[in-house]
């Protein structure tokens, strides 16, 4: 069938997404978005990971300017563990660093760090100083693609609904209480006051409550839950004082989970991940109270189940966001899901000219399972292997977790340790975290493995003076504060 019009149910971050790049990338197709006042959004999701900007100044050639001024992101330049048998953690960034090789020595730098090092390069040297953008020798910040955003999923909402109005998007409140089937699916969306929506396509946007792909079109869930066992979060903040702003995320081993710090520019966003199979709402929340003294709103508890449909594209259904799958943030995948999600789509349509045969939707929906599953499986291995506290909760973790489409590489990990051969080979090139994501996962935690491997004085030599290299240099680089300011004076240039 040729499609000529779309309807998505859903307002968040997942419905506006699909709205933006279904328009800018076919701008001939009308799209309308159809949201409840009522029913709100969810309001979290609040860390990206680098597919973001991609998507939008690169996919979508949106101007960094304009979303600079109006979502107010901060840098995100990776995660900082706190995690693992090392007291300070281990940094996660988005650049290669566990599985780079440099000139002057024989392996990747993975084998080097046995005694754990602080950092593995200059991004996760900066991450440990604080700094967000190295100085150039001009003086100038040495602004690189290699980052994320922190934002206020409020303000990130608003941006893209701006976005949206300014390219032709029809906005229409009002909550939907019926579906009309026919066809290949849904005929048609009824809203409370009667109005009728059609379209072609119907693009489910509705969060957790699925409402046309597991509601009307039936869909079955695939559960995550041998891999992820948790399913509550408790979220909360307070305004921004003397502490520092750091460009990274901090994830810290909690008892029965995890908690995150987003960090934004007035304000720090913390939320404990647990698992109600461990602990008690009342108890998860005296923990997160006595970890986070600060916190001064009223903390509220969202949950959720980890898991996906077992297909995205069901008739003339797609669903898209937490409306077709959804895992804990502990790598702040959802809206990188929901970007590729989104250009999948677009890329579909179009080159289809609207209309696709079932062998491409087969592929969107075996594509877009697959990404999903391949974050399930490097979730699998933040718990399968963190031993930084003896509770219920991770002893359950480290005996039960099942790794999944992890196992392949964690068993050539523990036979041949961080090595790099195995890159090509081991990982799917879409694996969005890949060799380098596996690896600072698994020497970060220490895991041991069959090939333990004392680097020679000189080449330990080099090791440490490039690490200490790396460190100053960071060190005398740009804070977060110090580059937005530059921006809003308008002494950058973004590209
Ligand atoms: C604890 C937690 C932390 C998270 N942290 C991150 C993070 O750090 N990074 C990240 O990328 N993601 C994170 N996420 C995921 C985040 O929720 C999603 O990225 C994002 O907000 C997408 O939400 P959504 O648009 O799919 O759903 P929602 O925001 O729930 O939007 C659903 C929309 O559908 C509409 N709707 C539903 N039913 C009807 C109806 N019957 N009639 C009319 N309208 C209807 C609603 O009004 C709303 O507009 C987190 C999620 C949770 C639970």
């Amino acid at each position: 069938m040729k499609i000529n019009r779309i309807a998505i149910l859903g307002g968040g971050s997942a419905g506006l997404l699909a709205a933006l790049t279904l328009r800018k990338q076919l701008p001939e197709m009308p799209v309308e978005v159809i949201y409840s006042e009522d029913l709100g959004i969810i309001g979290v999701g609040e860390g990206t990971t680098a597919a973001f900007p991609r998507h939008l100044f690169e996919y979508l050639k949106l101007d960094p300017g304009t979303f600079y001024k109006e979502a107010e992101p901060t840098w995100k330049l990776g995660i900082h563990f706190k995690w693992g048998p090392y007291p300070a953690g281990f940094y996660y960034s988005f650049q290669s660093e566990y599985k780079s090789k440099w000139p002057e020595l024989s392996r990747n730098a993975g084998f080097y760090c046995e005694a754990k090092t602080e950092w593995m390069g200059m991004v996760s040297a900066c991450m440990a100083k604080g700094r967000v953008f190295p100085r150039r020798p001009d003086g100038s910040p040495h602004f690189h693609k290699g980052h994320a955003f922190h934002i206020e999923n409020k303000k990130l909402v608003g941006y893209l609904e701006g976005q949206c109005r300014k390219l032709g998007v029809v906005f229409t409140e009002g909550k939907m209480s019926q579906v009309e089937r026919g066809g290949e699916g849904v005929e048609a969306l009824v809203l409370e006051s009667g109005a009728r929506i059609t379209a072609d396509l119907f693009v489910d946007a509705s969060g957790f409550r699925s409402e046309l792909l597991g509601g009307a079109m039936g869909e079955a869930f695939e559960s995550f839950d041998r891999s992820l066992f948790c399913d509550r979060a408790v979220i909360a903040g307070w305004p921004r004082g003397e502490e520092p702003l750091w460009p990274h995320t901090i994830a810290e081993t909690m008892d029965a989970g995890w908690c995150w710090q987003n960090e934004h520019e007035h304000w720090i966003h913390r939320g404990y991940v647990y698992a109600s199979r461990f602990i008690s709402d009342e108890a998860a929340l005296a923990e997160f109270r006595r970890k986070n003294p600060r916190i001064a709103n009223e903390p509220r508890v969202v949950k959720f189940r980890s898991g996906r449909y077992r297909r995205h594209w069901v008739g003339n259904v797609v669903g898209v966001g937490n409306a077709v799958g959804f895992v804990e943030p502990l790598e702040a995948t959802a809206l990188q899901m929901i970007c590729l999600e989104c250009s999948t789509l677009a890329d579909t349509l179009r080159d289809s000219l609207g209309e696709p045969p079932p062998s491409l939707v087969e592929l969107y929906n075996q594509f877009n399972s697959r990404q999903w599953e391949e974050i399930r499986d490097f979730l699998a291995v933040h718990y399968a292997f963190n031993e930084r506290v003896d509770t219920p909760f991770w002893k359950a973790c480290r005996e039960e977790t099942a790794l999944e489409g992890a196992a392949t590489f964690v068993r050539f990990y523990q036979e041949n340790g961080p090595s790099a051969i195995a890159d090509a080979v081991l990982f799917d090139p879409n694996n969005s975290f890949g060799l380098e994501g596996y690896l600072a996962m698994l020497v970060g935690q220490g895991v041991e493995h069959a090939k333990p491997w004392v680097a020679p004085e000189g080449e330990r030599r080099v090791w440490e003076e490039r690490l200490k290299h790396y460190g100053d240099h960071a060190a005398r680089g740009y804070t977060v504060q110090a580059c937005l300011e530059l921006i809003r004076e308008g002494k950058v240039k973004l590209a």
